[in-house]
């Protein structure tokens, strides 16, 4: 069933008089789903064939060590870059997934202590060696409605983000607190920070800071995307805040409609 898309403008003058503008943006509407469809659907074809290199790529790495040096290092780096491409296109499929809107599941209550304890041991495994001091504080209600595993990509990015851009030894706050006007999940770091121009499109798919160091922490490009998108699912908004040179404080706001209240206590008398 065709759908009309209309972009709808209402201004108001004095007491009365208004002027109504109503755009047709049914075609850019069409070509912005179209774009989408066409990622989409490059990722998964993609996907395959990588899939096929890597595993004769693992092959190889677990023989290198019967191989002259020179084919060694050239097998490793070809394993390293087919692992980059994997994670890209994983990325890819799954923000092209979430910008439609659509879950993967119906929402569920997630535990949001949990969670965050879970990815907080893969964050203290990411930074390894660099010793970085993880630390979080989880308010009482900690029950949120939402799609799981997209909230769990979420909330992994924005505190594995805080792990890589933060010079080894510094510290990682994260903090879930709710509030009257709902909950909030604050990622703060004592990393490098960000130029206050470049705060406005971080959002923005492969938009970085400082293109010289993403070879380096080995990102996609495409973690803040996924967090934008997955906070617009969930009537949520994400703002930053952040210094050169002092760190960065990244805040997922969900509205109080997202939380669920407790179940009720059994009290211990009529155990
Ligand atoms: P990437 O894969 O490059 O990390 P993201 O979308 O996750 O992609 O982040 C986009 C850019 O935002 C990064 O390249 C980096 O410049 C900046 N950025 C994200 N998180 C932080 C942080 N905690 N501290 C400093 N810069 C950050």
């Amino acid at each position: 069933k065709p759908h009309i898309h209309l972009q709808i403008q209402i201004s108001l003058f004095g007491d009365d008089d208004r002027l109504i503008v109503a755009k047709d943006v049914t075609r850019l509407y069409q070509l912005e789903q179209m774009r989408r469809d066409f990622v989409g659907n490059v990722s998964h074809e993609m996907r395959t064939p990588l899939t096929v290199i890597s595993g004769y790529l693992e092959t190889l790495v677990d023989n290198a060590d019967d191989l002259p040096p020179k084919w060694r290092r050239a097998i490793l780096t070809m394993d390293q870059q087919a692992s980059r491409m994997e994670a890209l296109i994983t990325d890819l499929i799954l923000l092209s997934k979430i910008e439609t809107g659509e879950h993967s599941a119906p929402d569920s209550v997630i535990d949001v202590g949990n969670m965050i304890s879970l990815i907080c041991n893969d964050a203290r495994a990411l930074s390894g060696d660099q010793a970085h001091e993880i630390t979080m504080d989880i308010g009482e209600r900690r029950l949120l409605t939402g799609d799981e595993s997209q909230i769990r990509s979420a909330f992994s990015n924005l505190i594995f983000n805080a792990v890589k851009y933060t010079p080894a030894g510094g510290q990682v706050f994260i903090s879930w607190y709710t509030d009257r006007n709902g909950a909030h999940l604050s990622v703060r770091d004592s990393g490098i920070g960000i130029d206050p121009v470049h705060i406005p499109r971080l959002t923005e798919r492969f938009y970085r800071a400082d293109p010289s160091r993403h070879k380096e922490t080995g990102g996609t490009g495409l973690g803040l995307a996924i967090v934008k998108h997955v906070l617009l699912n969930h009537d949520g908004n994400l703002e930053i805040k952040s210094r050169i040179g002092e760190g960065s404080e990244f805040i997922c706001h969900f509205p109080r409609g997202r939380l669920t209240e407790l179940p009720p206590e059994t009290p211990d008398s009529e155990i």
